[in-house]
């Protein structure tokens, strides 16, 4: 049954993607406006405009036609090339409506943004609708704690401690100015747990490796914690370790809240487990992997807002791959758009077994996490068949633990995979401040893996 006012596309186009999608009318009006603002306003689009197929043809069809739209492309027309009519960055910038953010990035260069920071707080309020949580604990005037690298979010100071006065902003407490978690001492871990007791944070939005290592330091030394309302996974990948270590401490909710700098809150994951699309505030598509690598389900996703008049975007490559939920319902009942059963991990986190086959960083994890007290890790393909690991882990067998690691990734990458297995007593973020869990250190074009029927082909 479809609710009323919406409608469910199919037809026999070669566009058509290997799911039905239940959209509403206003999803379809806003993917129009922001196909034709950018097209008809926005320069930095200028080039698409040819590739365009008009008006008479579907809004996915327009879509599927154009290219995507890449750091680098943002970094060439910042920030004139991205305003609609009528609009002018230093007059935003003048009346405060606007700045300019710069991002530390996890792929390629840093990208400087419009930030537009009413529009950010409406896609984000939409966000907490997809998850009864989150709607029922965030106002909007909620107290709430940041547990992030600060090159990611936050005040950074590597040499001095900031004081808990120095780390708020508005409703916000950030509670760890380091940007090395390597160097967090027990007295820091401590000053964590002290000021989550003091402020009481009612959402604690937490990047999920630091809150697994604090996690870890509060079971060890058995330590009470305050439990919020709810915790939100934001910045990178949650692990099942990390997960893992995370329920061990706090016995609240648990979900990620999936978006990026450039086009906000993009996904929810929902009380029952499925992440679901903020349709209100954004159109995603999805470019399948071929068959053999995990298509239809798993795909590359570009992301459009909807109704940010100060920075047009569309189909910007967020280099994430997502898995579209094969039943496309969900127990919660929320239809607002795509349902995703996962987020795969980063493109840049691919990995192919010895065959050439892509294992996405999900993959990855899911295979590793049937492994016992693991805290961390992180893989590096070196060649086509040689992968080194870096575990951290309190077990003291070691051997076992190295022979049923290798065991794991040899049912994964193949027979013939060369595997190495490093202990180490903890692994550092990169130099974005997130982990890098998996990686190929040879170049991998995520295009060559993607089915071209969806790809935008030059001309
Ligand atoms: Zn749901």
């Amino acid at each position: 049954m479809l609710s009323s006012g919406k409608s469910r596309k199919k037809n026999d186009s070669p566009f058509q993607l290997p799911y039905s999608r239940v959209f509403s009318t206003e999803y379809e009006n806003n993917s129009l406006k922001s196909l034709e603002i950018a097209l008809n306003e926005a320069t930095a689009y200028q080039a698409w405009k040819t590739l365009d197929p008009g008006k008479e043809h579907s809004i996915d069809e327009r879509y599927l036609a154009l290219p995507t739209l890449t750091k680098k492309d943002i970094r060439e027309h910042f920030p004139q090339g991205f305003l609609p009519h009528g609009r002018d960055a230093s007059s935003g910038l003048a009346s405060g409506e606007i700045e300019f953010v710069k991002t530390s990035g996890t792929t390629g260069d840093s990208v400087t943004n419009i930030w537009n920071q009413r529009w950010w707080d409406a896609s984000e309020k939409a966000s907490w609708k997809l998850n009864s949580y989150a709607s029922k604990a965030a106002s909007g005037n909620h107290p709430e704690a940041i547990l992030a690298n600060p090159l990611n979010v936050g005040f950074v100071s590597d040499d001095v401690d900031l004081p808990m006065e120095k780390r708020r902003l508005s409703r916000f407490l950030y509670l760890n100015e380091k940007s090395n978690p390597l160097s967090w001492t027990p007295q820091h871990m401590d000053r964590m747990i002290k000021e989550l007791e003091i402020y009481k944070p009612v959402t604690l939005e937490a990047n999920p490796s630091l809150l697994a290592k604090l996690c870890r330091y509060i079971a060890m030394s058995k330590k009470k914690v305050f439990q919020p309302k709810l915790i939100l996974f934001t910045y990178e990948y949650p692990t099942r370790f990390h997960i893992q270590q995370i329920s061990h401490v706090f016995n609240i909710p648990l979900t990620s809240s999936y978006g990026t700098t450039e086009v906000g809150y993009i996904f929810m994951q929902c009380e029952k487990g499925k992440l679901h699309q903020n349709s209100e505030y954004c159109r995603v598509d999805l470019q399948p992997l071929k068959p053999e690598h995990g298509g239809p389900s798993i795909g590359r996703i570009l992301v459009t807002t909807f109704n940010n008049s100060w920075y047009t975007i569309l189909r910007f490559d967020v280099a994430d791959l997502a898995h579209l939920d094969e039943e496309g319902t969900c127990a919660c009942g929320r239809d607002s758009g795509l349902i995703l059963s996962a987020i795969e991990g980063r493109t840049a986190s691919v990995t192919l077994t010895c065959k050439g086959r892509l294992v996405t960083l999900r993959e990855l994890d899911d295979a590793i996490s049937v492994l016992d007290g693991i805290d961390e890790y992180q893989l590096r393909q070196v060649s086509r068949n040689e992968y080194q690991l870096q575990l951290a882990s309190q077990r003291t067998d070691k051997k076992t633990l190295k022979g049923e690691t290798k065991e794991i990734l040899s049912k994964l990458y193949g027979e013939e995979a060369k595997i190495s297995v490093a202990f180490k007593e903890a692994l550092a973020p990169s130099a974005s401040g997130k982990y890098v869990i998996s990686q190929a250190i040879f170049p991998i074009d995520i295009e060559d893996y993607l089915d071209h029927r969806f790809l935008h082909k030059e001309n």
